[in-house]
């Protein structure tokens, strides 16, 4: 039987993106270059490294020079996905700015995902707009901005950056244009599994295509679960049953949100990553539509948000936290002192924003 991609899924395939035409234009480009850099958002999570990655082992296998830069580290619960020589070819601008700076004098072409604007890269961003060289985004964020790119490739009805490169790239080797590798697809397959929380929210039938093509392919599904999720250290747990012991508030608006201090932090050696999934936790009480976490940084708190479908987290973030993201899941940053005046206010904060959100409700 003849198996193809797009076809038996017509009738719920809902990807409003134009794949061969981008596909195309995304060949062409990536012909004309020699050496390209992929860059994503700050904080990077396993979709932010995986798409990454994938796209950088498919450039690689059409003979380009490539780099994967990131703003800052990934957690090191994702450093499984560099493996051999991935990690040298890896570079973290806050860590080596002069070699990322030199290594992007002489790009030729830029990939940027998971993120929907320039200035997600953070420290990055200045020195990326002022780059002549041409920029492609490919991201499932909402409002690209597109002004800021010679080829964008969004969709929103996706479960993630990494399952969009998946599919152009499917598109690009069946017309003979560069390989998947081993690599690339479990590159992939992390960034999926990580964004739909292992096929918990934004999976759609093309996600689970995608998990069984990359199955077949022979991706190792277990070993990235199993990294993903077991390894973290003990620490993380007992920092979760701090949380949701002794600090989670439930308004009757059906909010829960919590919040982490920096001596919490420093107290449970807490790192990077160590809180991926945090947010999640409140939203299996049957009554809370919308979880926030907030996590003080330097100078603010960092914002995390998710909300069960009817309920819209991109909106609150961008409201009262200077932020976005995904209808169900969104961030964002409360500086102090300019929008609370300590951090000891957040919680303040929080319950006047749940008021005005959702106080005109009947
Ligand atoms: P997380 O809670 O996992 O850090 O982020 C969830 C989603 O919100 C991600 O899709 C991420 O891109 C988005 N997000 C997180 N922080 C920010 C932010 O400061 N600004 C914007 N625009 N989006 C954010
Ligand atoms: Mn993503």
């Amino acid at each position: 039987m003849q198996y193809n991609l797009y076809f038996c899924t017509s009738d719920y395939w809902k990807m409003t993106v134009d794949i061969a035409n981008s596909a195309a234009l995304l060949g062409r480009m990536a012909a004309a270059s020699h050496k390209v850099a992929t860059v994503a958002h700050t904080h990077p999570d396993g979709d932010a490294a995986g798409s990454s990655i994938g796209m950088a082992c498919w450039l690689e296998s059409l003979g380009k020079e490539v780099r994967c830069i990131f703003p800052d580290p990934t957690p090191s619960t994702i450093d499984f996905v560099y493996k051999g020589e991935r990690k040298e070819k890896t570079l973290f601008f806050s860590k080596e700015p002069e070699t990322v700076k030199t290594w992007l004098q002489d790009c030729d072409l830029i990939v940027v995902l998971d993120m929907n604007d320039i200035k997600r890269s953070e420290g990055l961003s200045d020195i990326l707009k002022a780059h002549p060289a041409p920029k492609v985004l490919v991201d499932h964020h909402l409002e690209p901005s597109r002004d800021q790119f010679a080829l964008t490739v969004s969709e929103t009805e996706i479960s993630s950056a990494s399952e969009l490169v998946y599919w152009l790239l499917k598109e690009l080797c069946g017309n003979g244009v560069g390989k998947i590798s081993l690599e690339c697809a479990s590159a992939l397959m992390t960034g999926m599994t990580t964004d739909t929380n292992n096929f918990a929210n934004s999976t759609w039938p093309s996600t689970l295509e995608m998990a069984s093509q990359l199955l077949a392919m022979g991706v190792d599904r277990d070993f990235i679960v199993e990294h993903i999720n077991w390894h973290y250290g003990e620490n993380r747990l007992r920092a979760l049953g701090m949380l949701l012991g002794t600090r989670m508030a439930v308004t009757p608006e059906g909010v829960a949100y919590m919040v982490l201090y920096k001596e919490d932090t420093d107290h449970y050696g807490l790192e990077d990553g160590d809180t991926e999934g945090f947010v999640n936790m409140p939203l299996a009480i049957a009554k809370v539509r919308m979880s926030i976490l907030l996590k003080e940084d330097k100078g603010y708190f960092r914002i995390s948000i998710r909300s069960k479908k009817g309920t819209s987290a991109a909106t609150c973030a961008t409201k009262y936290f200077h932020g976005g993201g995904h209808e169900n899941a969104s961030g964002g940053k409360l500086f102090f002192p300019q929008d609370i005046p300590a951090p000891a206010d957040a919680p303040q904060y929080v319950q006047y924003m749940i008021k005005d959100y959702f106080g005109n409700e009947s």
